[in-house]
């Protein structure tokens, strides 16, 4: 199987980033979105990302101009994918949205197109059956700063054909990530399986009194030698995202600790508008947070 033309479902924050990684790699990509003005978006989305290829890459402006030629876009799905050997799929984190898009996808695109999610905490068996095609259907899942923080997740479910997950395993090499297979279907793959335990229970310690966040982070770099501890790693994150996540978790599983911890980052954070290095203040206060001062960890 050979992957040459790639269409991106859903031009947001991270699809216009694998657009934009796919057609740096020399394939053509056809993005596709709702309506034109969210094209017009993407295109705006794919000038910035253009400095940031420059600037943390060293591409040359040649390479950008060439990226720009092999990107099109669409607002019609079955002419969309009409020529797609891969469609990836990057519209929102919401179980109905996906299910009725790949009901929709599965009916107008060839039959050799293999289909990809980049869920983050959807599994790929919740929407097989949907795709008509499970055999050619899997997750490939990137973080977010594709371009630096280039990992991809790849992870079938049990209907999975094996030569379709190696295709789509080269395919993620093609475009310059680390290609990490995953061999059994896994809630959060590999990163989120280890790092939102990580954070929980960083956040736990806080909210417990056991210790303020600078000694916790304090604690995990020293003894681990890593550059940041978790509440750092909450900054880069956005703590809008760290309460969505903490209140869902606290809301399932009725843990005290965790509406503590829900309801003191909604006070102290998100109604204060320090929502994390995004807005220069969260844990720490941006640029030059303490934990980056040379006597932090004295
Ligand atoms: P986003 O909200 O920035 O973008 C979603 C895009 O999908 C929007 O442009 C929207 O117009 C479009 N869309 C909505 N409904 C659609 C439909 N029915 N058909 C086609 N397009 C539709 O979201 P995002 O942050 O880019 O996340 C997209 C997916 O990527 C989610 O599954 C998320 O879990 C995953 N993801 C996000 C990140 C991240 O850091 N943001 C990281 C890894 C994976």
């Amino acid at each position: 199987m050979d992957i040459k033309q790639v269409t991106v479902f859903g031009s947001g924050v991270l699809g216009s980033q694998i657009a934009f990684q796919t057609a740096f790699h020399e394939f053509s990509v056809t993005v596709y979105d709702l309506n034109d003005e969210l094209l017009d978006k993407a295109r705006n989305r794919f000038k910035e990302l253009g400095e940031h290829f420059k600037r943390d890459l060293g591409a040359t402006q040649d390479a950008i101009d060439a990226t720009f030629q092999r990107l099109r876009y669409s607002t019609d799905m079955a002419q969309a994918v009409q020529d797609a050997d891969l469609a990836i799929e990057a519209i929102p984190e919401n179980v109905q949205i996906k299910s009725d898009f790949y009901l929709q996808l599965g009916k107008v695109a060839p039959a050799r197109t293999i289909f990809a999610t980049n869920s983050s905490t959807l599994l790929p068996s919740q929407f097989a059956e949907q795709t008509g095609r499970p055999d050619r259907f899997l997750a490939l899942h990137f973080a977010n700063n594709i371009w630096r923080q280039n990992t991809a997740e790849i992870m079938g479910h049990p209907g999975t054909d094996p030569a379709v997950f190696d295709t789509v395993v080269d395919f993620a090499k093609a475009i310059g990530m680390v290609a990490l297979p995953i061999h059994k279907e896994q809630p959060g793959y590999i990163l989120n399986s280890l790092l939102v335990p990580l954070l929980e229970a960083a956040l736990r310690l806080y909210v417990k009194g056991v210790a303020d966040p600078e000694t916790i982070d304090k604690t995990w770099m020293i003894a681990t030698g890593a550059p940041n501890g978790p509440f750092a790693i909450y900054d880069v994150v956005g703590l809008t995202t760290a309460y969505n996540i903490t209140l869902k978790n606290a809301e399932a599983t009725g843990d005290t600790d965790m509406q503590q911890a829900a309801q003191m980052l909604k006070e102290n954070f998100i109604d204060k508008g320090k929502l994390g290095v995004a807005t220069r203040a969260g844990f720490y206060t941006y640029p030059n947070p303490a934990f980056q001062q040379p006597d932090f960890l004295k």
